[in-house]
């Protein structure tokens, strides 16, 4: 007789509203710290949520590899090392194991890969090499320029806005020397204290978006399934990094699907260390269980900005109470009935990951179904 095997359907997983067809594995890059700073609650947000998604697509039957890079080579950093009288790497290295700390602390995964900027500068070479073959790059004045001219077009930017975000984050857009302002630096010069590395156009260094493109190859080849950040990596470091990668592999989309976590703003403004209202994890920490920073996080839609106010942390921490006391109490519903919730909790996650759905449904079910969730989401 023919032997049958039972397949347990799960459920799609939609994420920004399309549906992402896996088959077997899935492969996530995230663009991770420049680690030159605490760790505030907008990167534990972004990376909570990167968690959130790892668990969901692990749950929905693939194998998933998350790869989440330090950004150690950058001007930012370069320049924090520099006030604090400390070598960039050294200075690097000692905020990498603050932000570890402050991950683990948080029950964030480790990732499976974490490449350093620093180790992939002969991966960058070999980037600003090809797209100079390709034509999509130029060199001047030992710098190799990526040709940007459509990158802000295709990101559904106006040129007024995407030259204000090029200038806010860095990319210097008024910089004479390239041919247009939208074509960004894969390999600048350094001269001084910069760190520098020789290259066939001189000593010089990786550009910001250009390290994570040649770290995302290396990784994963020429396409991932999801490309994950802060939503203010949406433009240009998320943009030009799928543009540098399709420029040079012929790859297109680069990132299938974009997990881009909202902002998240103190009293109406931009978390900023100069506007001296950083809410740091630590802090947080101190005060509060890890399950109810991480309800904070996940109750709510991870692509809506919102405003931290302090009253929502006891609000969460009053949440993840409900929650374990609904696990407590014996399941509602009839014998046999607990399948149907914890299917009903998995589609909610997997819908685009509506954690608040989820929640309601097991803390209305009760016992097994909200012990599952809580623990599968961290929050207990
Ligand atoms: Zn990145």
């Amino acid at each position: 007789m023919e032997q049958r095997h039972a397949v347990r359907l799960r459920p799609g997983v939609t994420l920004g509203g399309a549906p992402l067809q896996l088959v077997g594995r899935a492969r996530v890059y995230a663009c991770g710290i420049t680690p030159y700073d605490v760790t505030h609650l907008g990167h534990a947000a972004t990376y909570v949520w990167i968690d959130v998604l790892a668990r969901v697509l692990g749950s929905a039957g693939v194998e998933v590899t998350v790869c989440r890079n330090v950004t150690n080579v950058d001007d930012v950093l370069t320049a924090a090392a520099h006030r604090a009288g400390e070598p960039y790497d050294r200075f690097a290295a000692i905020q990498q194991f603050y932000f570890d700390g402050d991950m683990a602390a948080l029950g964030v995964g480790r990732p499976a890969l974490e490449p350093r900027a620093h180790a992939y500068v002969a991966q960058v070479i070999a980037l600003a090499s090809g797209l100079l073959e390709r034509g999509a790059a130029y060199e001047r004045n030992g710098q190799v320029y990526f040709r940007g001219a459509e990158v802000p077009g295709r990101a559904g930017l106006d040129r007024e806005t995407a030259l204000r975000l090029l200038d806010e984050y860095g990319d210097r857009p008024g910089d004479t020397a390239r041919d247009d302002p939208f074509d960004v630096p894969v390999w600048q010069s350094s001269d001084g204290d910069e760190p520098g590395w020789d290259s066939p156009w001189g000593p010089g260094r990786p550009g910001w978006h250009a390290e994570c493109t040649a770290m995302a190859l290396d990784a994963f080849g020429p396409a991932v399934d999801v490309q994950a950040g802060g939503a203010d990596l949406r433009f240009p470091h998320h943009a030009y990094q799928a543009a540098l990668a399709e420029a040079l592999t012929g790859v297109t989309p680069f990132a299938r699907a974009r997990l881009q976590s909202a902002v998240v703003s103190v009293g109406g403004a931009k978390m900023a260390k100069s506007t001296g209202n950083l809410v740091l994890v630590k802090d947080l920490l101190a005060h509060y269980p890890a399950s109810a920073i991480r309800m904070l996080i996940l109750d709510r839609r991870w692509d809506a900005d919102w405003d931290y106010d302090p009253a929502d942390l006891d609000r969460a921490a009053a949440r993840v109470e409900r929650l374990a006391a609904a696990a407590g109490r014996p399941s509602r519903g009839t014998p046999g009935s607990g399948d149907a919730v914890r299917t009903a909790t998995q589609s909610a996650l997997a819908n685009d990951l509506d954690v608040p759905a989820a929640l309601k449904i097991a803390e209305e079910a009760g016992g097994a179904a909200a012990r599952d969730l809580g623990a599968f989401l961290g929050l207990r």
